[in-house]
């Protein structure tokens, strides 16, 4: 059913989600399994700082017949707040790519043993061990994990309420962090022959003005897409964001987010299609025009 939903509205493309190569629950290869059972077309697996996920995914996208996309979701610090951009189609045996990432991650660790100290002053101890038995890659230890030890520990009842709690900006267990700088992460995800995506705009924290600002910047660096329909969007925010798309000239994008099953609102493929009004930042894509012309 949802298969031919999506069949007459053209493929179903979800270019954005997790594996446990950094902070979804699934391993890569169920990640494909399930958006196969889900009726994704195209796949696109985005780990944060990481594409250690990619060689699996791909191999099991092959065998079952699923059309897969190279991805990665790059942590960035523009004007102090946490910007993502996902990079598709990416060769993730590129030099530059992955020592970029590389030096990304290498804060983590830090971070997370600072994020415990925080944890523990407020009442919540040994929180750094707690969360690395959730971390699938120790060097990719990040809020989710935490968030998971924190809902094991009784003081939280669900990830999203410990988000609300803990971990961000003013509560405990959140540490100032300065990831890769923009144009850099654009820079590695072009070197590697890939396309950058902002990744769900809807989230960051900017004044109009300096979302704007932070868009030319970003479009001025060789970025050339955004998400539109994400799992990390109200739907007035599609329509927003297909606004903001139109203005700044780039190709829209179609990305659920998700993380795991119980943990994300959105699954694989589940989204509505993109505004036709909006270039899918796939329009020039083989893989998904030979789909269309079937
Ligand atoms: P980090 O890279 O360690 O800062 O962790 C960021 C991750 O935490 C995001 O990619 C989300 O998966 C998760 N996250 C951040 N904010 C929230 C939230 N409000 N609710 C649920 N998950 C969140
Ligand atoms: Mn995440
Ligand atoms: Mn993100
Ligand atoms: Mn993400």
């Amino acid at each position: 059913m949802l298969d031919r939903l999506f069949r007459s509205q053209g493929p179903n493309v979800d270019l954005h989600c997790h594996s446990v190569v950094s902070d979804g629950t699934l391993a890569p290869t169920d990640i494909v399994e399930r958006a196969h059972r889900n009726g994704v077309h195209v796949l696109a697996l985005t780990d944060h700082d990481e594409v250690g996920g990619l060689a699996d995914a791909q191999a099991r996208a092959e065998a079952i017949g699923l059309r897969f996309v190279p991805g990665v979701e790059v942590s960035v610090t523009w004007g102090g707040e946490t910007i993502h951009i996902v990079g598709l189609r990416i060769d993730y045996r590129d030099p530059e790519l992955l020592a970029g990432l590389e030096r990304t991650r290498t804060g983590r660790d830090g971070r997370a043993q600072e994020i415990a100290a925080s944890l523990a002053a407020a009442g919540i101890p040994d929180a750094y061990e707690g969360a690395l038995r959730y971390a699938g890659n120790p060097e990719l230890i990040s809020r989710s994990h935490f968030a998971r030890y924190i809902v094991e520990t009784g003081t939280c009842e669900t990830v999203d309420e410990v988000f609300r709690r803990f971990l961000v900006e003013g509560k405990p267990g959140f540490v100032p962090h300065r990831w890769a700088k923009l144009p850099d992460a654009v820079g590695w995800i072009r070197a590697a022959g890939g396309v950058a995506v902002m990744a769900h705009p809807g989230r960051y924290r900017l004044s109009d003005l300096c979302m704007d600002e932070m868009l030319r910047e970003f479009v001025d660096a060789g970025g050339q897409g955004i998400e539109v329909v994400s799992g990390s969007h109200t739907p007035d925010q599609y329509c927003e964001y297909a606004a903001v798309a139109q203005r700044f000239g780039l190709a829209a994008s179609r990305g659920s987010d998700f993380h795991g099953p119980g943990e994300s609102r959105h699954d694989l493929g589940s989204l509505p299609p993109l505004p036709k009004s909006l270039t899918p930042v796939w329009h020039d894509w083989p893989e998904v025009a030979a789909l269309e012309r079937r």
